[in-house]
């Protein structure tokens, strides 16, 4: 039996609609959307128009204004190099925070390498920022702003709206790394200039994501980082993928944050009532946080030796799996106080669209005689 999947901040599964309708796109219409001389071409384009305004409307944005990307890594980068080449002659200032995901936190520091600043805001024992520290940092020089929506390792949701109203108000970008909000949280981008998504946390396949770039109030403008035959206006050369982009449209048309949120909800409240262990924390925010994350840590065990004891029953991850192959504390973990040791001992739970009852309360039994076997030990 393979153990049971709760590492959906990672990934998820690819549902059977979302596959479905991508199918056709590989086989029998693979035209290249590109192509305006013939019906193989045509067929292509329609339906990369099709996706391109599901996912529109669903943030409130218009279809110009999403430009199609391999994920969220390739996103954060074009909009963070993006707007730092466009706006470098007014400022050389970013803003970001110390708990960002490295494909925010790497572009960063390879501005700082080139002359940029960054300041790398600080978080409560929550994980969320101050609003009035955030509005301190902004200077005269300050071109952007990045701040994820939703944390991939404690979940935690930052104030999206307020920040970005306070960027307008300061005539500074805002951009915001949503790759664990988008479908998971009713999320617009009525106060956002740029926002990165992803397929694959959202029951796409792996390789599709987009950037959302607005085009009025302000304009945002951006430098290539791919520069090619000038798709995407210009902003992201090379051929559009037709049967990611029809995944990635899908899974954004089938996502029902509202009603979907509160059966994720009440299967992480489910594991965290079952998980009635003597040291147990809780890490990260008791309400403000994505309804399918659970991180805790568990006292008077060794981090390893947990991992490997639950193994073979359940998937999860410690920390972020993307750091995972250091054996140093996870980042996010440090940033919000939790000590080393219960940092190592942490288990981050992604609960998702197809987990069952029946797996949560398996969940919750492994790991609480895990820790009974290993506290004897
Ligand atoms: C997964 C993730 C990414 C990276 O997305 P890819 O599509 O895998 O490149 C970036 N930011 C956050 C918050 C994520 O969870």
């Amino acid at each position: 039996m393979r153990p049971i999947y709760l590492d959906n901040h990672s990934t998820t599964r690819v549902d059977d609609r979302v596959l479905a309708a991508m199918l056709p796109f590989f086989t029998e219409h693979y035209g290249n959307p590109a192509s305006v001389t013939h019906a193989y071409g045509w067929e292509a384009e329609v339906a990369v128009k099709q996706a391109r305004e599901i996912i529109a409307e669903t943030i409130h944005a218009t279809p110009e204004e999403i430009v199609f990307t391999s994920g969220a890594t390739e996103a954060n980068n074009l909009a963070i190099k993006g707007v730092a080449e466009a706006y470098f002659s007014q400022g050389r200032h970013i803003i970001t925070v110390q708990t960002e995901h490295n494909a925010v936190l790497d572009p960063c520091r390879y501005l700082e390498s080139l002359g940029f600043e960054v300041t790398y805001l600080g978080v409560d024992r929550f994980g969320l920022i101050n609003l009035s520290e955030l509005e301190k940092a902004m200077r005269e020089d300050t071109i952007l702003v990045s701040v994820m929506a939703a944390n991939n390792e404690i979940g935690v949701l930052q104030p999206i709206d307020k920040i970005g109203e306070l960027c307008h108000r300061r005539n500074i970008l805002f951009h915001t790394d949503a790759a664990q909000a988008i479908g998971k949280i009713p999320l617009m981008v009525d106060h956002i200039d740029l926002m990165s998504i992803t397929g694959h946390k959202l029951y796409a396949p792996k390789g599709i994501g987009a950037l959302y770039v607005r085009r009025k109030n302000p304009r945002v403008q951006l430098s290539a980082q791919l520069h090619g035959g000038g798709h995407e206006r210009g902003m992201r050369s090379g051929t559009l993928y037709t049967p990611l982009i029809v995944g990635l449209g899908k899974a954004i048309e089938i996502a029902d944050p509202a009603s979907e949120a509160v059966q994720i909800r009440q299967l992480r409240d489910r594991l965290w009532q079952q998980l009635n262990i003597d040291g147990i924390h809780l890490n990260g925010h008791p309400q403000e946080r994505l309804p399918g994350n659970l991180n805790i840590s568990i006292e008077g065990v060794d981090g390893q030796a947990l991992l490997l004891g639950l193994q073979s029953t359940i998937a999860v991850s410690s920390g972020s799996a993307c750091t995972s192959a250091k054996i140093e504390p996870s980042h996010v973990l440090s940033a919000i106080g939790v000590p080393d040791a219960l940092a190592y001992a942490s288990i981050r739970f992604g609960i998702g669209r197809f987990n069952t009852e029946e797996e949560i309360d398996q969940a919750a039994m492994c790991v609480k005689e895990t820790v009974r076997s290993l506290r004897q030990t």
